[in-house]
């Protein structure tokens, strides 16, 4: 494949791996990029960009890949809502895969945690727990969130049903919320469950994520995907052939 990528967040835990993934696959690695490197300069050499850096360079790296009209891999977490909304929009002038999690399994759950949260009736508590790495910055995770996001548009809640743990009298749960809970910790990649809990039966679905490779094969398999694309913002289900 004659493809070549810059990596932004280059020297990061996920940059390395991007790099390692790259060469497994025979792709070059045109520059690597991170703090106190010639940013503008290095993004114009490669034909696809990979961000897997820190959410407050998104805007720098969108703008400057719109002006280069490069195709873009964000991986980056963290955004908080509205400004990813606005940043989404400023993405979709060039071609851009989209995706707080590059792994196949964790879309398949995307694809499991839908279909149970339409069959599962608000009978069913449903909660979604997550832990990472102690290094970690941002929480819930990017993964968690779009979990969420997915049971949210199912049942037709806003995010004022979110319950972001629980401390003290709660009160009793009610049908209306969607619990999310962040540990932290360790060493630990990336594990997600997503539970759907009713009186005599509970369903669980996880996911264990234990080498960050998986992010970073599927990063560079967005980034072979997206070549020759039309504009607009694509994500894993569209690179994997998910949808429907
Ligand atoms: P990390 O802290 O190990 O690496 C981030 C790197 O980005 C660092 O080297 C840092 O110096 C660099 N950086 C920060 N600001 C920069 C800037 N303005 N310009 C250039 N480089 C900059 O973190 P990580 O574990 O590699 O994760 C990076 C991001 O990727 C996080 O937001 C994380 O949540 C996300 N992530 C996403 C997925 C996914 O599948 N979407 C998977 C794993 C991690």
């Amino acid at each position: 494949m004659s493809l070549s990528i810059v990596i932004v967040g280059g020297r990061g835990r996920m940059g390395q791996a991007i790099a390692a993934a790259a060469k497994e696959a025979g792709i070059a690695v045109a520059a690597s990029l991170d703090v106190g490197d010639d940013i503008p300069a290095g993004l114009a050499l490669g034909d696809v960009i990979i961000d897997f850096s820190s959410h407050a360079a998104t805007r720098d790296v969108i703008a400057r890949a719109v002006a280069l009209r490069k195709p873009l891999v964000i991986g980056t977490t963290g955004h908080p809502a509205e400004e990813k909304a606005q940043l989404r929009q400023l993405a979709a002038g060039i071609p851009c895969v989209w995706s707080g999690n590059y792994s196949v399994g964790v879309n398949l759950l995307f694809a499991l945690t839908q279909q149970a949260a339409r069959v599962l009736d608000s009978g069913y508590d449903a909660e979604v727990v997550e832990m990472h790495h102690r290094f970690k910055k941002d929480a819930p995770s990017g993964t968690a969130a779009r979990l969420l996001e997915i049971i949210l548009e199912e049942r037709k809640l806003n995010a004022s049903a979110l319950r972001h743990g629980r401390e003290g009298i709660t009160g009793e749960r009610t049908a209306q919320e969607v619990g999310i809970h962040s540990l932290r910790g360790g060493d630990v990649v990336g594990d997600h469950t997503v539970m759907f809990a009713a009186l005599g039966e509970r369903l669980e679905l996880t996911h264990k994520a234990s080498d960050r490779g998986i992010f970073a094969r599927g990063a560079i398999r967005a980034a072979a995907w997206l070549q020759g694309r039309p504009a607009g913002i694509y994500d894993m289900q569209d690179v994997l052939g998910l949808k429907a």
